[in-house]
């Protein structure tokens, strides 16, 4: 399929043929890992190989980066990489010189934040930090040489209007970077609405197992196609093959995974929703009808996604001895996986949130236990 254009067919049929090579005869569907570090390599034309050096190419990256272009629209280039940080770094590195400007949000992933503010700010990179709103990003894009966004954003899950935010970029001669980590490709299309590039930590929905890290960066722009590729080259920051393999091996039920975490994620939010004023101070997820997310990421998203916040105020105890009074919901940091995991925030002590918040990111158990569990240690604690 790889030579076939898939933007015909459905998110779940996209996912199942996206990257897999033209058929043929008793072999498999999809290529077991290529383990190598030189290939043969006869002649003297070393550079016009595909595979001259494993940091160059690897044919299961090859697979994979054309199934990632598939998902996020037809005539798309794609990369991987060996983390969604080192995404972030292959694309700002290159593209940033001293006396550029760079726009972050203030609740930006922290390591994607800070690699801004530390790393290119000490080269002499002016990084101008705002707040995730739409008309923040329009009035910052002025003088920005890259917009780096990532909507929704994370744990606060505020929405910023891409096609808004691509148009501002544009007219002031910049390149909109999105983050859609969160939302992964078949929730939402960066480039589809005017994004330079779309780029995400596929550690999270992409490969779903919690067992894994992988980047990826998505483009239709040759000039950061190339020096995202020659970053990636010269640093070093590459996919091994077997983590490439198994993530392409779980590419294959990204839809059916997404769709039940949404619609588990959206049934709980509403249950939890109806404590809020009792012993929740609040429960945030776009796909709540009365979120203050909802109307742009109906227009916006194809997916509500699969995480949600519920805040118990500044109770840390609480939020420590609910999450421990959990059975099934695993206690750990990041999200996108089969498994359901929460986690209080502030424990990080990198995002501006009250020391109750809990980020819930739902998987694929049923929903009805997820609801008892999470009902029961509420109620153990309240
Ligand atoms: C996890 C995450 C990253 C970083 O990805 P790693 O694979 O952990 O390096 C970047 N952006 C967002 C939005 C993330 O959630």
């Amino acid at each position: 399929m790889a030579d076939r254009r898939l933007e015909r067919f459905g998110d779940g049929t996209r996912a199942v043929h996206a990257g897999l090579p033209p058929a043929e005869q008793e072999q498999p569907f999809l290529p077991g890992p290529a383990f190598a570090a030189p290939y043969h390599l006869r002649g003297d034309d070393a550079f016009g190989a595909a595979y001259p050096y494993g940091r160059y190419g690897n044919p299961t990256w090859t697979a994979l980066e054309q199934a990632v272009a598939q998902l996020e629209g037809d005539d798309v280039e794609a990369l991987v990489f060996p983390s969604g940080s080192a995404a972030i770094a292959a694309v700002l590195f290159p593209l940033l010189r001293a006396g550029d400007t760079v726009v972050v949000q203030e609740d930006a992933y922290p390591t994607g934040r800070m690699l801004a503010s530390d790393e290119l700010g000490e080269l002499g990179v002016t990084v101008r930090q705002i707040p995730s709103t739409t008309e923040a990003f329009v009035a910052a894009a002025p003088g920005a040489a890259v917009v780096l966004l990532e909507t929704p954003s994370n744990p606060g899950l505020d929405l910023v209007d891409v096609a808004a935010v691509a148009e501002a970029v544009h007219a002031a001669g910049g390149r909109l970077v999105v983050d859609n980590t969160l939302a992964s490709p078949l929730g939402q299309r960066p480039l589809e609405l005017g994004a330079d590039a779309s780029l995400l930590s596929g550690s999270k929905h992409l490969t779903g197992h919690g067992d894994l890290l992988l980047g990826t960066v998505a483009t239709r722009d040759e000039e950061l196609l190339a020096a995202a590729r020659r970053w990636r080259e010269r640093a070093g920051a590459i996919l091994g093959p077997f983590e490439a393999w198994l993530a392409h091996r779980s590419l294959a039920t990204l839809e059916l995974r997404l769709r039940r975490q949404c619609d588990s994620a959206l049934a709980i939010a509403t249950a939890l929703a109806a404590r809020v004023g009792d012993d929740l101070l609040a429960v945030r997820y776009p796909g709540l009808p009365g979120d203050p997310a909802h109307a742009l990421a109906s227009r916006q998203m194809r997916a509500f996604g699969t995480v949600l916040t519920f805040d118990l105020g500044d109770d840390a105890e609480r939020a420590r001895r609910m999450l421990a009074a959990c059975e099934l919901v695993i206690e750990a940091t990041s999200f996108g996986s089969v498994h359901t995991m929460a986690e209080r925030r502030a424990r990080w002590g990198t995002d501006a949130v009250t020391e109750g918040l809990i980020r819930l990111s739902v998987g694929i158990e049923d929903a009805d236990d997820l609801i008892a569990d999470l009902t029961q240690a509420l109620d153990a604690t309240r």
